[in-house]
């Protein structure tokens, strides 16, 4: 049997933030013991597929406003799975609810890095260093992390260490000092000479040749630059995309071709071959997190009871998988299999007529407009 035989049947709960002071009230209110939720959900890439730079494409607002009731209540399961980050789950969900016309909550927003929340227990007190554009310090801040620098704040207290920073007219050095009181008085501790326990690549980073020498320093020096030669501490990276669809006509370098250039000159100047882990799609985690996410929608949205029995509980018949970039879309999506269901579009770095050869996926379409009205028709009947 399926759930949507009648429209009037499907639940219209609001998603909303759990700081809202209406929302327990509201929850209560619309409970719906029994009531049959939706089999299916929803996982959309953002860059390439919802938008490009900042403007949306594809039709995405239209598509992505039928996942709402009229009322603006979310009907329909959904998350945005992006590799992309560098702020905090919250402010993206507003952006995105700007962009979009629709109420996005902060739990419908996994970057690359929300996985670093994992970690928190391990590196809680410990000096960690944040690299990327946007916040990447706040962005760990917010997960749990006491103890961690952005790489701009923490090679400002470094003399030195970039060579090259007065060819730099928007150092990041400079503009630290301009706009920033000296911090390490309020510092607990002492940057210069506490060892970096671990190094979070949050987002693309921005001054490649300054990040990689700082870098490099780090780890090879076991955890303060200058130092002699000691053990790597930990490197983590959000994704690993070669190339993304961004505003320009044709792809641009992401966060994997930063992990290739670090790597190659790491191995060069150091004995032993650069450790790290990689989160992010296609890796298979990245799925198994994202449907988890998904159930706990799907509870807090069709309340019946234990959020957490909820959710560990639900099984999904199909999650579409809607991405424009084979390998790292559509070939996690497969590799992740059942429920998966790759969807490929012609919006961003796929363009090919066909399917793609190496990583076919299940359906290609040209829009995410298109991949919608394909999902609510096969699912709905509509
Ligand atoms: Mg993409």
């Amino acid at each position: 049997m399926r759930w949507f035989r009648s429209a009037s049947r499907i639940p219209r709960v609001k998603l909303e933030t759990p700081r809202s002071r209406s929302y327990s009230q509201r929850q209560q209110q619309q409970q719906q013991p029994g009531t049959q939720r939706p089999p299916f959900g929803i996982a959309f890439d953002i860059d390439g597929v919802i938008l490009r730079g900042r403007n949306p494409i594809g039709g995405s607002p239209q598509a992505i406003r039928r996942l709402y009731a009229h009322d603006g209540t979310l009907k329909i399961p959904f998350i945005f799975l992006t590799n992309g980050g560098g702020v905090p789950e919250s402010k993206r969900a507003t952006e995105l609810s700007g962009l979009l016309g629709v109420q996005i909550s902060p739990l419908q927003v996994v970057q690359g890095h929300s996985p670093f929340r994992e970690l928190v227990k391990r590196f809680e007190n410990e000096l960690v260093v944040a690299v990327g554009k946007g916040e990447p310090a706040t962005v760990m801040s917010e997960y749990g992390f006491k103890k961690v620098l952005s790489i701009d704040e923490y090679a400002s207290y470094f003399d030195d260490i970039d060579p090259l920073s007065q060819y730099k007219a928007w150092s990041s050095k400079q503009a630290y000092d301009k706009n920033h009181m000296p911090r390490e008085s309020q510092l607990s501790y002492n940057v210069l000479s506490d060892s970096v326990k671990g190094a979070f690549v949050v987002s693309d980073p921005v001054d490649w040749g300054r990040d990689i020498q700082v870098l490099c320093d780090i780890l090879r020096s076991g955890g303060i630059p200058g130092r002699e030669k000691g053990h790597q501490p930990p490197l983590y990276f959000a994704a690993d995309d070669l190339e993304y669809q961004a505003a320009f006509p044709c792809e641009r370098l992401g966060m994997g071709a930063f992990r290739i250039a670090l790597e190659s000159i790491f191995n060069k100047i150091h004995s032993s071959p650069l450790e790290y882990i990689s989160f992010g799609k296609p890796n298979p985690f990245a799925f198994k997190n994202a449907e988890a996410v998904l159930r706990q929608i799907v509870s807090k949205t069709y309340n019946t009871g234990n959020i957490m029995n909820e959710a560990k509980e639900y099984k999904f018949s199909t999650i579409y998988m809607i991405g424009d970039n084979p390998s790292v879309d559509i070939k996690g999506a497969n590799k992740a299999g059942d429920p998966w269901f790759s969807v490929l579009t012609r919006t961003g770095v796929f363009r090919g007529k066909d399917n793609h050869t190496q990583f076919p996926a299940n359906l290609v379409v040209e829009t995410v407009e298109e991949a919608i009205d394909y999902i609510l028709k096969k699912e709905l009947h509509a």
